[in-house]
């Protein structure tokens, strides 16, 4: 009946059991309480003869200073229960990250506030309450071509791991590349789509971060997955190897703009932030003559998210003798403040 109070505990006195109520029940819900106990002592009580026993019932009752039920314990509030135990100075304890990012065995977290003297004393903990093998402090997010993060190691040895998600496994090595957890919506979307005899053109295929879930599950004829860092591009062509995708996706080390197949796609991924739009020109090149549909990354403010493709694509696509609809906008994530990466799926006639 969702009555129950759940921060406070049942209590037993003598014969009788309290139930914490968060609100005064109606007769009719009085009456389903007490077939509701009765069941329940039935069940465990057979009884024989009823007429000769006390049934139980309910009845509702003031009582004051009923036992609070504890707190769920959270990991955060573990690992301060266990830096504690390593003597972390108390006034300290407040910079104990809320949010991390774990890959495998490997955790990224951001210690902004944490002087250096207490880092490995965190890590340490961290790592024994979640079970992890190595830390990295986030330092100063991704930068550059290559969107590199820059991370500094505080715990372990281990940098290269293999993050299992959705069915798949994405093998990288932390320090030298990024993996967004924030776009997982879209990646499992890409899991969903239907490519059914299609060829795809993905333009920045990192080390397959669409190129997997959409290989693995979206019947695709062929992808032809284009990277330019050779360092993402070896663990690509690894997590091509251990998805079993070999077939299906063809790896192209190289700037887009240069290399990979012209007039073959009938969709094109864009999955590069925060200058996609610069690359339009080159993904309708990829496109067959007849069109296809390019899912195109971008930023914005939210109430800006259809002008800001309709401006990206407009000029561009009537240069070429174009046309285009968008077929649909997503939000994937927070990207600044009041700025989100959004996506939008655009249909190219
Ligand atoms: N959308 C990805 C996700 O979900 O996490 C993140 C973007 S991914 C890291 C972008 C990739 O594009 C990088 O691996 C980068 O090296 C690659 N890249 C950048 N410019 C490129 C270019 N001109 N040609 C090919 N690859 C490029």
């Amino acid at each position: 009946m969702g009555v129950l109070k759940k921060t406070c505990l049942f209590e037993e006195d003598g014969d009788y059991i309290f139930i914490p109520l968060s609100r005064t029940l109606t007769a009719d819900e009085m009456e389903k309480l007490d077939l509701a106990v009765w069941d329940a002592y039935a069940s465990i009580n057979p009884i024989k003869h009823r007429e000769k026993i006390e049934l139980p019932s309910c009845s509702p009752v003031e009582r004051e200073g009923l036992k609070r039920s504890k707190k769920k314990t959270t990991p955060q509030n573990r690992v301060i229960a266990r830096l504690r135990e390593f003597g972390f100075p108390e006034h300290m304890l407040y910079a104990v990250p809320r949010k991390w990012e774990r890959f495998g065995e490997i955790l990224i977290i951001r210690l902004n506030e944490v002087p250096r003297e207490y880092e490995s004393l965190m890590a340490n903990a961290f790592m024994e309450v979640l079970g992890a093998t190595a830390v990295f402090a986030d330092h100063d997010g991704i930068r550059g071509e290559f969107r590199t993060p820059e991370l500094r190691r505080i715990a372990g040895k281990k940098s290269v791991t293999t993050h299992l998600e959705n069915g798949i496994r994405y093998t990288f090595d932390v320090t030298g590349i990024m993996f967004s957890s924030g776009n997982i919506d879209e990646r499992v979307h890409f899991s969903k789509i239907d490519a059914s005899d299609e060829t795809v053109v993905d333009m920045f295929s990192g080390i397959g971060y669409f190129t997997l879930p959409l290989a693995v599950y979206g019947r695709p004829r062929k992808i032809h997955a284009i990277e330019k860092n050779p360092q993402s591009f070896s663990y690509l062509k690894l997590n091509l190897e251990k998805n079993r995708v070999t077939n299906v996706v063809d790896p192209i080390l190289g700037d887009n703009r240069e290399v990979g197949p012209t007039s073959v796609a009938d969709r094109v991924i864009m999955g590069y932030l925060p200058t996609a739009n610069i690359f339009i020109p080159r993904a309708l090149e990829f496109l067959r003559p007849s069109g296809g549909i390019i899912h195109f990354h971008y930023t914005c403010k939210k109430k800006e998210r259809e002008t800001i493709v309709n401006k990206a694509f407009r000029d561009v696509l009537h240069e070429n003798g174009r046309v285009y609809e968008i077929m649909d906008l997503r939000v994937i994530k927070s990207y600044a403040p009041f700025i989100y990466h959004c996506v939008a799926d655009v249909r190219v006639g």
